[in-house]
């Protein structure tokens, strides 16, 4: 074994320094959360070759005291905590007294300071921990300090450094993530000579997100504010039809400081089960605040990811506080017409109608589409989408059972609609209702039943606005809602009981999960040799073919790319899409009025289960619009 040594003190500070300093970014991490516990409502931040050459922290804090400037380099050096009992109730970002010594051992540093009451400032220069400059300068309140050649000493760690570019955007990651978390403080970055982003410091989150993120990003939020248990969660969420195909919208702040927390991740998704498609995830920009002391706030300063020590409070802060804000603010997608340069329903000269006119049937009017408030392209989608989206459920269902002598009306399960105060009563087994429709009470909004296109789409009319439903969605939708809060589902007990064979697999599936079928109205028993008999199914899938359900059960069962979904949640999806009326199918004028008068009576029934919107909204002020009746 070879002899031990003590480090000298210049290698152990190094190694010291190195946990601190880390990258550019973590530099700018480090100084940015000085300014701010200095009070400052202005920073600026500008970086050059990705801040490993230059960068400059520039604020209107209370400064440094010319006679502790060099102490501050010191290592252990704070002003922020005296004694231990300090550290229990820790209000500040830094207090380890760690930065500027780490920052100084490893880089050029310059700064300028001067505090309100002296005369003149300071103006400090060290590198590589070695004073070379300590003198009176002319600044204004406040401190600037400049970071050179970061790592110019230390080549093994030089070497770990990544090209600029990618240094760089850690900076600006890290800049995007100390504006959002400080609406009340003006920040402006500046990256090789071009501002990025200017925050106003006028304590709106709205306004910092702007700047920060883009007027796309901050268009369509929702505000969020609860509070349970001492927990409080504020910020902002976006609309359920606004989500992105990756997590790279969600900023979560503890008592205003960027964290990871799975637990938070986990509250704001489960908020949005059920309106979003599998695979979108929401965008966040949430502070949490937790009484102090009751997280351990000793977490490495480098190190985001937090542990609560009641996980499940604030889970259930988060969760609750969000779904709040969605349900009660989360309005129908609202159809607008794209403006192009052509816009047929323009007015015309007489001689350019004239032109149309002879074209005659070869000029179609150009179709609507349905375009999100976002014009974000991953969440924008057209009406055809919407359409290709439905055959494709059409094409996953089953055969539609055709009763003879039937000619025209295709037969449909009977839409069975309740109003969501009934559900929770159970529905007695031996009642089995035929057809339950939707009581109106007093505060439903008069909805005018017009008609229905393309076979899918029920057009109806309420105050003021026209609505386009998915019948198939809405459908689904509430039968959805009925399984899930009823306590007993309705069944309907088989004359005969119809005995299925399935592939092994599908028979260990449907077998294992028999509590869970039987949650959803069937009563399935195993028969042994592959084979299960159905004596019951839900009242809801009345006429439907016994065995294809089973097979459809054992499909939604499998499936692994819902495996996300509890095998629940599946079983359930499958029930209300099976009993829902389809899409290209007859369904009565008289289904679908209530339908639609249930539709837009009810904001719970905003998206079908797989997250598709089920209504979309023409206003009447788009449609007045386009005809040019109004600017
Ligand atoms: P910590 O932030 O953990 O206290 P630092 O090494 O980051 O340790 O800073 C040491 C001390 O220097 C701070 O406690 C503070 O008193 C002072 N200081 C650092 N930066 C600034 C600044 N921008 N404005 C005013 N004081 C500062
Ligand atoms: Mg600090």
């Amino acid at each position: 074994m070879p002899k031990i040594n003590v480090l000298s003190k210049n290698v152990a500070e190094l190694i010291a320094a190195g946990e601190v300093v880390e990258r550019p970014a973590s530099v700018v991490k480090e100084l940015v959360e000085n300014s701010i516990d200095a009070g400052a409502c202005s920073i600026t931040v500008e970086i050059k070759g990705g801040g490993i050459l230059f960068l400059r922290i520039t604020d209107n804090g209370c400064g440094i005291e010319r006679e502790d400037v060099p102490t501050a380099f010191l290592r252990h050096a704070t002003s922020k905590i005296k004694n231990e009992i300090d550290l229990n109730a820790i209000g500040t970002l830094g207090f380890r007294g760690e930065a500027l010594c780490a920052v100084a051992g490893v880089s050029r540093v310059e700064m300028l300071t001067c505090t309100e009451n002296s005369i003149s400032g300071t103006r400090y220069v060290i590198e590589g921990g070695e004073q070379l400059a300590f003198e009176d300068a002319g600044c204004p309140k406040g401190t600037t300090i400049i970071v050179r050649d970061i790592f110019y000493n230390v080549p093994a760690r030089m070497k770990f450094l990544k090209k600029d570019v990618t240094e760089g955007n850690a900076v600006a990651a890290i800049m995007e993530r100390i504006a959002l978390s400080h609406p009340e403080i003006s920040f402006r970055f500046i990256r090789d000579s071009k501002s990025v982003f200017v925050t106003k410091g006028d304590g709106n989150l709205k306004n910092a997100v702007y700047s920060v993120l883009g007027r796309e990003f901050a268009s369509n939020l929702i505000e969020v504010n609860g509070e349970t248990d001492g927990i409080k969660v504020k910020g902002l969420v976006s609309k359920p039809i606004n989500c992105r195909t990756s997590r790279s919208g969600q900023f979560f702040f503890l008592n205003s400081r960027f964290v990871k927390s799975g637990t938070v991740t986990a509250a704001l998704e489960q908020a949005y089960k059920n309106t979003i498609m599998v695979g979108k995830f929401p965008c966040a920009v949430l502070n949490v605040s937790v009484p102090f002391g009751s997280v351990d706030v000793n977490v490495h300063p480098a190190k985001t990811e937090v542990r609560f020590s009641d996980e499940r409070a604030v889970f259930n802060a988060v969760y609750y506080s969000v779904k709040n804000a969605i349900t009660f603010s989360d309005t129908r997608p609202e159809a607008t017409f794209k403006s192009s340069a052509v816009n047929p329903f323009a007015r015309m000269t007489a001689q350019e109608y004239k032109q149309t006119a002879n074209v005659g049937a070869n000029t179609k009017p150009r179709s609507f589409e349905y375009v999100p408030p976002t014009k974000k392209e991953e969440t924008s989608f057209t009406l055809s989408d919407v359409i290709k989206a439905q055959q494709q459920t059409v094409k996953i269902e089953m055969p539609e059972i055709r009763v003879e002598g039937q000619a025209e009306a295709a037969p449909e399960p009977p839409i069975v609609l309740e109003k969501a105060e009934v559900q929770n009563t159970a529905v007695n087994k031996a009642e089995a209702p035929e057809t339950k429709i939707a009581e109106e009470t007093k505060s439903q909004k008069e909805v005018r039943y017009i008609g229905e296109a393309l076979k899918t789409y029920i057009i109806a009319e309420c105050e003021n606005e026209v609505y386009l439903i998915d019948k198939h969605a809405a459908h689904e939708r509430i039968n959805y809602e009925r399984l899930k809060s009823t306590e007993e589902i309705a069944v309907q007990a088989l004359l005969t009981p119809v005995a299925v064979t399935l592939p092994s697999d599908d028979y260990i599936l449907i077998t294992e999960n028999g509590d869970k079928i039987s949650e959803a109205g069937f009563e399935i028993e195993d028969f042994g040799n592959n084979s299960v008999l159905v004596t019951a199914i839900p009242q809801m899938l009345t006429g439907l073919d016994v065995q294809t359900l089973v097979f459809d059960l054992a499909e939604s069962l499998s499936e692994t790319k819902t495996a996300v979904l509890p095998a629940q949640e599946r079983i359930f999806h499958t029930v209300a899409c099976k009993a829902a009326i389809k899409a290209g199918y007859n369904t009565s004028a008289y289904e679908l009025e209530r339908l639609a008068s249930r539709v837009i009576n009810d904001d719970s029934i905003m998206y079908c289960p797989h997250g598709r919107p089920v209504a979309i909204r023409l206003t009447k002020n788009e449609i007045e619009k386009q005809f040019g009746r109004i600017q």
